[in-house]
């Protein structure tokens, strides 16, 4: 595949250049945010830092951070930076990990996260000549809007499917010959499946690449989501926070995502301390908005916990790089005293072929953490005796402890007995919150 570019100028920038702009737009950002947004003025003032100490990206460490509470607190209008007759668009977060955060769009703010989807779109080889299917789902959930407004100005034949009605999405895209897709990693093994059932190869239709994101997902799920549908999956990684999906996208190496670092700047802190880390170093991704207008977050900690890395890519682009997140900080199980991230099972599980369709049960019974997986039977299981299964769910249970260091009890089920996701996969049930325990 040839190197596409949307915006070569930028994606390809030297870095000194980059860093230059970057420095520019933030000392503008800083004042603009302490003018106008009180809740941010106010937390400079009690650090003592002012619009004048920062002349450049040298001086971002001396800013406060920003977390998810602060939004919650300063929910609807606290971090608005522009008059509200100048914005155009609400979006939300999927609330996934608690209350809702509204952000806000000028026009200018919705044409910059567009352009971050249209060059996530031209990366994995989207032109005019494309028909893209967006089941991410529409509303004020970002991952519809994002990529539909990306594929507009790309120039594809957009398809805005939204998510769910796989019935529809299938015969849409048999008919209309979609080639990209779009949507959550999870619905897409869905819509794999379900070609599958209804008798089609992966060579019967004619996608030819794939742009998920919006949740966790493992390099093993990436290879049976490329082998069902018979195309390249990428990666695409944003939240509502900073704009939505775009902030950082995959290019054909498909070893890690470039972040728009144009527009977002990125560090990696110590989530424990709050110390920047070196480059290379894992641990929770920060970003600053260096241009957005209505909803300007400065060092906004994501929770995500990645890696960044500068080394040279083969597609030629110069933006850093950030590993997939393995999930956020608070996605992360403390089980028996062990960290556990749902990735690691998922990992396990289709390593030993299994089809991604598990939930996880966390509980506490007499003072101890219970880990309980519940996996989907494959076919070919159906035809063994109750002793084989046993024997199956012994040998996952033993695969999962040589992974985690704790052994879980593995409950092979009957196929379909687990909800398939349209959206954002809910893999953890963790009834020790019902208990009251604080996880
Ligand atoms: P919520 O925080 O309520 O889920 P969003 O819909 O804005 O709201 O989701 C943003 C979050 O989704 C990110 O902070 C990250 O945790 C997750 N996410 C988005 N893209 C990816 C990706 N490609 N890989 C892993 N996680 C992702
Ligand atoms: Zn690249």
């Amino acid at each position: 595949m040839q190197n596409n570019y949307y915006q070569p100028y930028y994606e390809t920038m030297p870095y000194e250049e980059i860093k230059k702009l970057q420095s520019e737009k933030l000392v503008k950002q800083v004042k603009h945010v302490y003018d106008n947004v009180k809740y941010y003025r106010d937390l400079m003032d009690e650090k003592g830092v002012k619009p004048e100490d920062i002349k450049g990206i040298e001086d971002l460490h001396k800013l406060p951070f920003l977390k998810k509470d602060d939004l919650r607190e300063a929910y609807p209008y606290g971090m608005l930076a522009t008059d509200l007759k100048d914005c155009v668009r609400i979006q939300s977060t999927s609330g996934t990990t608690g209350k809702r955060v509204v952000a806000f769009y000028t026009q200018n703010d919705v044409d910059m996260w567009e352009e971050c989807c249209a060059r996530a779109i031209t990366a994995v080889g989207g032109t005019n000549e494309d028909v893209c299917q967006v089941c991410y789902g529409y509303g004020l959930f970002t991952g519809g809007p994002g990529l539909n407004g990306g594929s507009h100005k790309v120039g594809c034949l957009t398809l805005p499917m939204s998510s769910g009605n796989t019935e529809r999405q299938i015969q849409f895209m048999m008919d209309l010959n979609a080639t990209i897709l779009c949507c959550t990693p999870s619905y897409a093994a869905y819509i794999g499946e379900s070609l599958k059932e209804r008798g089609y190869k992966p060579e019967d239709n004619k996608l030819k690449a794939g742009i998920f994101g919006a949740e966790p997902w493992t390099e093993e799920m990436r290879r049976d989501i490329e082998k069902s549908l018979g195309i390249k999956a990428y990666d695409i990684y944003g939240l509502t926070e900073t704009s939505g999906p775009g902030v950082a996208f995959e290019c054909q190496e498909q070893t890690g995502m470039h972040i728009n670092e144009d527009h977002f700047l990125a560090e990696i802190i110590d989530p424990e301390t709050g110390e920047v880390l070196p480059i290379g170093s894992k641990g929770e991704l920060v970003f600053t908005s260096l241009d957005k207008e209505a909803f300007p977050l400065i060092r906004y900690r994501t929770r995500d916990i990645c890696v960044l890395s500068r080394e040279k890519c083969s597609c030629g682009r110069t933006f850093v790089k950030m590993t997939k997140p393995m999930g956020r900080s608070d996605d992360m199980m403390i089980i028996r005293g062990v960290n556990v991230f749902p990735s690691q099972i998922e990992a396990v599980l289709l390593n030993s072929g299994y089809a991604p369709n598990y939930q996880i049960v966390v509980d506490r019974v007499n003072n101890t953490d219970t880990l309980d997986i519940n996996v989907e039977m494959m076919p070919e299981d159906f035809s063994d005796t109750p002793k084989d299964i046993m024997n199956k769910e012994k040998s996952l249970a033993g695969s999962i402890k040589t992974m985690l260091g704790i052994s879980p009890k593995v409950h092979l089920v009957a196929p379909k007995s687990i909800t398939r996701s349209e959206g954002k996969a809910v893999r953890v049930i963790d009834n020790r919150k019902r208990l009251g325990i604080n996880v």
